[in-house]
């Protein structure tokens, strides 16, 4: 019997194309789908923001008054995801400055991971024995107002100039312990690719270095700078992850489907680490539609961070019970692959530390009473523990 096949079920046809604002209307698409043309076209002024989206009097205010301490950058891809007549819209709020961002809570800290403690050498940061996060660049496409990392991304001066690329490649060459390396910034897809596939052989010839993460938003920012020639090169380096910050579903365009694809069809694995944000994602019903998305654009759902203690984004911020919810309100009722883990980062380097709600309710000796998803309790006997198997026998005569 032969069998016909149905090819009018593309999952990518499932996903839209960003809408393209007036202003960029007639903008030939070779340009549009050039993440060079992307970057040099990025909105730094409110000036141009106005002829995009119906600017507030609050955003101008904040755009004023934030502007040295962290500049506004927005690629004309992710402008394009903004609903213009929404102050409120997502996208909005992750990359048009707020006058929450002026308010400098006592409890928050200008390096909120303690990244600068932990510096052996300017560009590298080394907290945990076998693994280093490395510093390459200062730029991002989008300058997203929640970043954690608001003390030197978006400065130049903060830049890692070639003398400090080699300084970094040198101490990772000499700490044979290391195997694992994190290539962040800002942005390391800021890099050209000839940079980063200088990067990416001088790591892969030590010995002692097994894998590489690339720490990118430009899946989510500016999905365009993922080349099939980018792609093509990180096939050389595997295994190559890619940890990537999709917030919100709206960001799941068929543009970011793409990337995403390119990259998945090079053999990379992608993860997402999601953070959590009052009025972005701060309910149940968003992180699913979200996470679902992503796992058809073959990304696992891997982080959700608690928003850290970085100064001027406690307007971003939600109570820890939100998460907790949130966990609890996709544990067992969706694939368990679409449950990231939620993690708080200990403020001043203590590390990821994993929340979860209370799913063991008690013990007693080898008895262990857990509840699952539906709030049913089920006794477990931990028969590892001796003399257990003999008490539960003479329990049942
Ligand atoms: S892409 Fe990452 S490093 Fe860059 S501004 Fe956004 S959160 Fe910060």
């Amino acid at each position: 019997m032969a069998f016909e096949i149905n090819t009018k079920n593309n999952i990518r046809d499932r996903f839209k194309c960003a809408p393209r604002p007036e202003i960029w209307k007639d903008t030939e698409p070779k340009d549009w789908n050039n993440w060079v043309w992307q970057q040099q076209k990025r909105i730094k002024s409110m000036e141009v923001l106005e002829k995009v989206i119906a600017v507030t009097d609050e955003e101008r205010g904040a755009f004023a008054q934030s502007h040295d301490m962290f500049n506004m950058g927005i690629t004309p891809y992710y402008a394009s995801l903004i609903d213009p007549n929404d102050p409120n819209c997502p996208i909005r709020l992750q990359s048009v400055p707020k006058a929450g961002e002026l308010n400098i809570l006592p409890t928050e800290l200008e390096d909120p991971l303690g990244e600068e403690a932990d510096m052996p050498v300017p560009g590298i940061t080394h907290r945990y024995p076998d693994r280093v996060l490395f510093y390459t660049t200062h730029n991002c496409p989008v300058y997203c107002r929640h970043c954690t990392r608001k003390r030197k991304v978006s400065d130049p001066s903060s830049s890692a100039a070639n003398k400090q690329l080699e300084e970094s490649l040198a101490y990772i060459e000499a700490h044979k312990e290391i195997r694992d390396v994190v290539i962040s910034g800002g942005d390391p897809l800021s890099n050209s690719d000839d940079r980063l596939e200088y990067i990416l052989s001088r790591l892969r010839a030590m010995e002692h270095i097994q894998i590489f993460r690339l720490g990118t938003r430009n899946l989510v920012t500016l999905p365009q700078r993922i080349t099939e020639s980018f792609a093509n090169m990180l096939k050389k380096y595997h295994p190559v992850f890619i940890h990537t910050h999709f917030n919100h579903p709206k960001e799941c365009s068929q543009e970011a489907f793409d990337a995403c694809a390119r990259l998945a069809d090079a053999g990379c694995v992608i993860n997402n680490q999601m953070v959590l944000l009052k009025g972005v994602n701060d309910d149940p019903k968003t992180v699913l539609e979200l996470n679902h998305k992503l796992l058809m654009m073959r990304v696992r759902p891997y982080y959700i961070f608690q928003c850290d203690q970085a100064q001027g984004i406690s307007h971003f911020r939600t109570p820890i019970e939100t998460g907790l919810k949130i966990i609890e309100s996709l544990r067992g009722w969706t694939s368990g692959m679409a449950v990231p883990h939620f993690v708080i980062d200990g403020p001043g380097g203590g590390g990821k530390i994993p929340l979860l709600p209370k799913y063991l309710l008690k013990r007693e000796g080898n008895k262990w009473t857990f509840r699952n998803y539906k709030n049913k309790e089920y006794v477990y006997i931990d028969t590892s523990e001796p003399g257990s198997v003999e008490t539960i026998a003479s329990e049942k005569k």
